[in-house]
């Protein structure tokens, strides 16, 4: 069985000459997880490999912790990022074993390649002023940032998360992998010194990125959480002079609300996620979203926000897959594919950058038990994408191979 998917791997590689088989595997990893072994695990626990904490997740949504770290990115031999999850739950992972000074990638007892990780930056095990570990305010994924500013998602308060979401759940509850001091907001202050930090080590970081659960409170829409970010982006801009490569993940805002964090702060880009384009299928899975502020609003900001960040600066991206999710997803992989297509070509032609990242079914979300989207399907569709912002003259510099390293369809950019 094992042997038939290495040949499916190269199978659809003869079958889509135009992407690259690095490419091809980096999907597949992403879709399937892997797992280390006993020695590749024992190989990553020193300050070359070692990154966060190591938990393991379980089928019925628990979790533990573990006294191991997991390393970082994972680094294919043409230099592709891959941030692959190591977690238990995933049904049929690729393996990573250790021998002879080198990472083997294993599909079954099929050896795939050999592999490395992304070095662990030198700010971690560094600590702010006031005692946080900075690697629990700001994580490294390939070279960037991840800063999550605010550990609750209030779509939990009323059942209305989105269906493939696993994070950010009752406060109440003891879930680990937020179980800190942070997640009711992060200071501005130990952000700046974070960052500062950071900086220190040359070249290792190439953008700075927010994100948080989604926080609708406020006089309108999202008010509180603007002026969070807009706390926490000045924080970080005494780090430099005039604007600096970063992003927020972030809701769809209004063009005040945005207008006054692009006049406000240094920061050079938005992307306000769609996660599923068809109408029906968006209501299903993103219920949340579809009230604060509504599919149609929350397009609307969208499309707005190109007239203050620029063409090419704004950002939506889907969770490739989620769209085919029983019982109310599409029944076939062509009319997922025609509708993300069809996503992508409005947001091109007005100046948004459409991406995807693939949809990998957590235990704990409301999706739990479902398929993963097939390798093929994701082969297809991140070349279409590819192939349609190529035609409408946009390049996903803030989130390409080497700001981000989470969409293969930004990675075929490296082919132009
Ligand atoms: S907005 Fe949706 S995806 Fe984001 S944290 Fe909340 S439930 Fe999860």
């Amino acid at each position: 069985m094992a042997a038939d998917r290495v040949l499916e791997i190269d199978r659809l590689g003869r079958k889509y000459p135009d992407v690259p088989r690095f490419i091809i595997l980096k999907l597949d990893l992403l879709r399937r997880g892997a797992r280390l072994t006993s020695r590749a695990l024992d190989a990553v626990q020193n300050d070359e490999y070692r990154f966060g904490p190591m938990l393991i997740f379980f089928k019925n949504g628990g979790s533990k912790k573990t006294d191991r770290s997991n390393p970082g990115s994972m680094l294919l031999r043409d230099g592709t990022t891959a941030p692959v999850s190591f977690e238990e739950y995933f049904e049929d992972p690729y393996r990573v074993d250790y021998t002879s000074g080198k990472f083997i990638l294993y599909d079954g007892r099929v050896r795939v390649d050999e592999v490395d990780f992304t070095p662990r930056p030198k700010y971690y095990g560094h600590l702010t002023t006031s005692g946080i570990p900075m690697e629990s305010i700001a994580s490294a994924r390939a070279q960037r940032l991840i800063i999550c500013a605010y550990r609750h998602c209030h779509l939990w308060d009323t059942g209305d998360q989105c269906k493939y979401c696993a994070f950010f759940t009752d406060l109440k509850a003891s879930r680990p992998a937020f179980d800190t001091p942070l997640r009711r907001g992060v200071d501005p202050e130990d952000i700046y010194e974070t960052v500062r930090e950071v900086l220190k080590e040359p070249g290792r970081i190439s953008e700075i990125y927010l994100t948080a659960g989604m926080d609708y409170r406020g006089e309108h829409f999202f008010d509180e959480e603007v002026e969070r970010y807009i706390r926490i982006l000045q924080a970080i801009g005494r780090n430099f002079k005039g604007r600096f490569s970063s992003q927020i993940m972030a809701p769809a805002y209004s063009k005040a609300q945005l207008t006054r964090l692009y006049r406000e702060t240094g920061l050079t880009s938005y992307c306000p996620n769609i996660e599923v384009w068809d109408e029906r299928l968006f209501g299903w899975i993103c219920p949340g979203k579809n009230k604060w502020p509504g599919r149609k609003e929350w397009i609307k900001r969208t499309l707005d926000a190109v007239d203050i960040f620029g063409k090419g600066n704004v950002y939506t991206q889907v969770v490739a897959g989620v769209e085919l999710a029983r019982p109310h997803g599409f029944k076939t992989v062509d009319a997922a594919l025609r509708s993300n297509l069809e996503a992508c070509e409005f947001f091109a032609k007005r100046g948004v950058i459409f991406l995807s990242t693939v949809w990998r079914m957590n235990p704990a979300s409301a999706l739990a038990g479902q398929k993963n989207p097939p390798l093929e399907y994701i082969i297809r569709l991140s070349k279409g994408l590819y192939d349609i912002r190529k035609a409408y003259g946009l390049s996903s510099d803030n989130d390409d191979y080497k700001h981000c390293g989470n969409h293969a369809d930004a990675d075929l950019e490296r082919i132009d």
